[in-house]
């Protein structure tokens, strides 16, 4: 058996890993894909002390560092079920494979809903953007939407109108559904204009770029375009923790609830990063979650483990 199983290998998952190691422990991790969401990216310019690189070479940074240790990876094998035997606990592979471990350390990120329309998916990271923390500074002087009108999309939407030219918010909604004090600060930005009754249905480009946006008037059943540089979508993060309902304590939204040692609801369970209620999704909070969680695991195995 493991002493340390993480699941999930991203940002959160090789600073579990790496910490788990360092401590001379038997350590696992599996991942469905190892790397994560940074295989997504392109510019990384927030990872403090790393001031560019990319995201392919991230991960790859990632795996060199944690291949450093004597860690078994599992790659390309996702975690369907999480359970206890006694002092074990038992995650079980989609490929029928069990894995035994004395704690583990559950890091599987979340994703981004899309909008699922045509060009989305083809201007991903060419204008089509998910983070505002992330990629705002990218857009500095020119024109975007953002498209939600809940809590992310506004903030995201002020956030993003200090630096950027300006700024549209459509909302496919007859109203916006963030709190009353974000909407009042939205209203009183002049380089902001908000669309309601409005769907998406094209982002437009110029075969290497986005240059627009398409939106159906759902009132009038009119479509309207509109010239833009970048779209940043904010209709919601999905962590991957369904495989999890049932067995430890998740959000409304999903997410798993940890404490201040990234402890989960069940004693030896522990979780970092993205697929947390830790607030504010990021590798520079992922890594130092999955560090802290990992600290906090070994706690648990000094305490609980026969030597
Ligand atoms: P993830 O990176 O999501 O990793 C989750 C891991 O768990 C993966 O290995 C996945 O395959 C695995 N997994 C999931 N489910 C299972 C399962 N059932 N069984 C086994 N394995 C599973 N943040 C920044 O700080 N700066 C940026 O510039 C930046 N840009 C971004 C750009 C894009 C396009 C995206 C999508 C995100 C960006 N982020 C950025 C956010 C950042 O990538 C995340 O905050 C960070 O990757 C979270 O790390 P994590 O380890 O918690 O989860």
């Amino acid at each position: 058996a493991f002493d340390v199983l993480v699941v999930g290998g991203g940002p959160a998952g090789a600073a579990s890993a790496i910490y788990a190691a360092r401590k001379g422990i038997r350590t696992g991790v599996v991942a469905e894909r190892f790397g994560g969401q940074v295989l997504d990216t392109t510019a990384i310019e927030n990872f403090i002390s790393v001031p560019h690189t990319e995201g392919p070479a991230f991960a790859t940074a990632l795996e060199t560092h944690v291949k450093d240790y004597p860690v078994e990876i599992m790659n390309l094998q996702r975690a369907q079920k999480l359970s206890r035997h006694g002092d074990l606990f038992e995650v079980e592979l989609e490929s029928g494979a069990t894995l035994k471990s004395r704690s583990v350390i559950l890091s599987t990120g979340a994703r981004w809903r899309q909008m699922g329309v045509p060009g989305e998916e083809l201007y991903r990271n060419k204008g089509v953007a998910y983070c505002p923390h992330c990629d705002g500074p990218l857009f500095k002087g020119k024109r975007v939407a953002v498209i939600g009108g809940g809590n992310s999309g506004v903030e995201a939407a002020i956030d993003l109108a200090g630096i950027v030219s300006h700024v549209t918010l459509i909302e496919f909604d007859g109203k916006l559904r963030a709190d009353d004090v974000l909407q009042r600060k939205l209203r009183s930005l002049a380089n902001v204009d908000v669309i309601l009754s409005a769907k998406t249905t094209e982002v437009l480009g110029d075969g290497s770029k986005v240059n627009g946006l398409v939106y159906e008037d759902r009132l009038k059943s009119e479509k309207h375009t509109l010239t833009l540089d970048g779209v940043f979508v904010q209709i919601g993060l999905l962590p991957n923790t369904e495989w999890l309902k049932n067995t430890i304590a998740l959000s409304v939204r999903g997410e798993i609830e940890v404490d201040h040692h990234g402890q989960t609801s069940m004693p030896g369970v522990f979780a970092a990063g993205d697929c947390t209620t830790v607030p504010y999704k990021q590798i520079v909070i992922a890594v130092g979650e999955g560090a802290k969680a990992s600290l906090a695991a070994f706690d648990y195995l000094i305490r609980t483990s026969a030597p």
